[in-house]
């Protein structure tokens, strides 16, 4: 299949819009990651997704609104916490888990009765939605277990020849994926961090939530979990990465005495060490810090590193959703120093 890598024109997102309708799957920008999208009732469309992905067919996909009018289609029985959450960040990069509606068809949560809803704030992936008319299920459009994409080149590097067509959007603002918390539950629940923050989340709701296991612990591959995708091995380079914990004399103290061919080091802006190194972002930037994560973990591939020695971000506001994604790539190894 040829995959066309084309400019968001209003032309370009009528042929997205009318490929979504006829069950093909396209690569949309969004302001969090870039989507691999299929119409969420169509249970071709999302087999086409898993497939291109080479996803575990137990990891469900968040659905994708652009109005309220939609939320009716793809959820019941929505709780006031929910909808307190939908009213305070929709559109934006908050994902809901709410009760399955019939709009979204089984194939897209995984066999689930729960789905992760969200309203993107991305103009060019909300006038897709509305121009289909159509929900649209999507994960990050990544090969499964590679780094998110947060610009449509790398989108193209991972799906070329497995989907018709790429919008190319720019860079996404935000660089990880939405923030998700589960609102089934009386207490709610986060599952995923992100840029919508655990403590801007409690300040809505007047209450502390729970932070699921999975989030900053590794969970067996057998053990039952709330959020399916926690148990993947996620957003991993080709080299090993590994995260040092330490303060920054420490660090570089320790990568110059280990250092070998090929290993590099992931710094915070500012820092010199002698290795060959990039930088994602200030030490106290985690906004900076998401945004710039994945596409350097690609770029350490393109330099050909084997081993990376990262600096270790804050585990608060944002920080917690970089960190959660950065200990993934490093596949849980963590040096404390
Ligand atoms: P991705 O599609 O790669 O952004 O991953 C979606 C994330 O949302 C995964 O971690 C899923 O496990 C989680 N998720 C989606 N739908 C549900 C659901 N119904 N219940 C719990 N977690 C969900
Ligand atoms: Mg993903």
């Amino acid at each position: 299949m040829e995959t066309k890598l084309v400019k968001p024109t209003d032309e370009m997102i009528a042929l997205a819009s009318d490929l979504l309708k006829k069950g093909e799957v396209v690569g949309v920008p969004t302001e969090t990651v870039y989507g691999l999208a299929g119409d969420s009732s169509n249970a071709e469309a999302i087999k086409k997704i898993f497939l291109a992905k080479g996803r575990p067919m137990d990891n469900p996909l968040i659905c994708h609104i652009s109005n309220f009018e939609m939320l009716g289609r793809v959820a019941k029985d929505l709780s006031s916490d929910a909808i307190k959450l939908a009213r305070t960040f929709w559109p934006g990069p908050l994902t809901i888990v709410v009760k399955r509606g019939d709009g979204v068809c089984l194939e897209s949560t995984a066999g689930l009765d729960s789905v992760g809803i969200r309203m993107p704030s991305n103009e060019i992936a909300r006038k897709i939605i509305e121009r289909a008319g159509i929900p649209f299920s999507a994960p990050s459009a990544n090969l499964s277990g590679r780094p998110s994409p947060t610009n449509a080149k790398d989108v193209f590097c991972d799906m070329n020849g497995k989907i018709p067509l790429i919008i190319d959007g720019g860079e996404c603002d935000a660089g990880v994926e939405s923030t998700v918390v589960s609102a089934l539950q009386e207490t709610p629940v986060l599952l995923r961090p992100g840029v919508v923050t655990k403590e801007q989340i409690e300040s809505v709701l007047g209450k502390k939530i729970d932070v699921a296991k999975g989030v900053l612990e590794q969970v067996a591959k057998d053990e039952k979990v709330l959020s399916p995708g926690m148990k993947y091995r996620h957003y991993a380079p080709n080299a090993s990465v590994i995260i040092i914990k330490s303060d920054f004399e420490k660090f570089k103290e320790y990568v110059e005495k280990n250092k070998a061919d090929g290993t590099y080091a992931l710094l915070f802006d500012g820092e010199k060490v002698d290795l060959p190194s990039l930088y994602y972002g200030g030490a106290d930037d985690d906004k900076a810090q998401a945004h710039n994560l994945f596409s350097k973990l690609r770029e350490f591939d393109e330099l050909g590193a084997k081993t990376v020695f990262a600096r270790c971000p804050k585990q608060t506001g944002v920080g917690l959703a970089v960190y959660n994604r950065l200990i993934r790539s490093a596949g849980f190894h963590v040096i404390e120093l």
